[in-house]
């Protein structure tokens, strides 16, 4: 009896499972895969979390969070979009805000417009509950060009994803290029869904929302990343008026599965709103600047304007072969572009680690593209 659902197989890990397998083969890696900041949580955000624990807080909150933590972040999106009144979802991490959205929003054949390269769970969502994905070249600079999402829009159209700064390049957009995608998007009455999550590791740049210039837009950011906590699974979905509804059935659906995000870390979350992260953001914008400028002349690449990932065209044209070289002659393990694109001719490399590896991988990355330039 096969007791997996023909659903569940559309669901597909094998390109990044295959390259872990060989990873393991490796005796001094340089380990370039990381989605996570090296940094923990604070002494205080720690301490508070502790607290909260010891302190009896250990129950079920409301579906939609603690109050107290939704009116940080109420207060929060005031400030920065002047929205009146905010409504918020605390949820399990973005990537429970991220499910709970599409599945709120989803019919079959809706289409969901993705820039690629893109974060791997938006397609695997997507598919899964029936949508299709048009996917939208942004290569060579992954600034998504108004032209090609116009022309990606049909009658069909319902959701764009945006994500930035971006996993995997880097990317940010610009003020001037959300309010053109923010013209297009109220065109066609496309909702929005902004992936923020990067939002604080943005190294050149004030980063902007497109909820500043669209108001059908779901904003979603998160602890993981900021405050280096992935594992406390925690994250927010926020969205002015005209969402609303959609806020409230996500919520709905929340009750019907995550049931609540854990109690013990929403209120660390709020002491960890009040914590600087200044500090160490700087250090991974130096971590940024040590890459590109150890890489930009060995490799075709484009500068990151946040995040903590460069995302950098394979020698050769095959990022896979690349990718498998990389770690079987010189330990250094990262991961092939088409684990986030449909095309596979280039490869993620994540700085979040400390600097002597990142110095490391850059002499061996180097050598490795050197002895591409002597190939035939
Ligand atoms: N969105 C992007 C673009 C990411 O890269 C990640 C994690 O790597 C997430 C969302 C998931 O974040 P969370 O840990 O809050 O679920």
């Amino acid at each position: 009896m096969d007791y997996i659902s023909d659903k569940c197989k559309t669901v597909d890990a094998s390109g990044i499972r295959s390259i872990w397998a060989l990873a393991e083969s490796m005796t001094d890696p340089v380990n370039f895969t990381i989605g996570a900041p090296d940094f923990g949580p604070s002494a205080e955000v720690r301490q508070a979390a502790i607290d909260a624990i010891q302190n009896g807080y250990n129950s079920y909150t409301q579906s939609g969070g603690l109050d107290e933590l939704k009116r940080a972040i109420a207060s929060q999106f005031q400030a920065e979009f002047g929205w009146p009144q905010s409504h918020v979802l605390i949820s399990a991490g973005l990537s429970g805000a991220l499910l709970l959205a599409f599945m709120s929003t989803l019919n079959d054949g809706d289409e969901v417009l993705i820039p690629d390269p893109y974060f791997l769970m938006y397609p695997q969502h997507v598919r899964y509950l029936g949508g299709r994905c048009v996917f939208i070249d942004t290569y060579p600079d992954f600034h998504l060009d108004p032209v090609r999402l116009r022309s990606a829009i049909t009658e069909r159209s319902k959701i764009l994803v945006l994500n930035s700064p971006a996993n995997p390049t880097g990317m940010m957009n610009s003020d001037e290029q959300l309010q053109e995608i923010a013209e297009t998007a109220r065109e066609h009455q496309l909702l929005v869904i902004s992936d923020e999550i990067y939002r604080e590791f943005s190294y050149d740049s004030v980063p902007v929302s497109i909820a500043r210039y669209y108001e059908n837009t779901l904003v979603m950011r998160g602890f993981s990343k900021s405050y280096g906590v992935p594992g406390w699974r925690l994250g927010y979905v926020a969205a002015t008026d005209s969402l609303a509804e959609l806020i409230d059935r996500m919520t709905t659906l929340q009750q019907y599965s995550f049931v609540c995000a854990p109690h013990p870390f929403q209120r660390a979350a709020i002491k960890a709103m009040e914590s600087d992260m200044s500090r160490e953001i700087a250090r991974y914008k130096i971590k940024r600047d040590m890459i590109y400028e150890g890489l930009k002349d060995h490799f075709t690449m484009v500068k990151p304007e946040g995040a903590f990932y460069a995302f950098i065209e394979a020698p050769g044209g095959d990022a896979t072969a690349f990718v498998k070289e990389a770690i079987a002659k010189h330990d250094v393990l990262t991961i092939p572009g088409s684990v986030f694109s449909q095309q596979d001719t280039h490869f993620r490399l994540s700085f979040a680690t400390n600097e002597e590896q990142i110095e490391k991988g850059i002499r061996r990355l180097s050598r490795l593209a050197q002895a591409y330039m002597k190939k035939p």
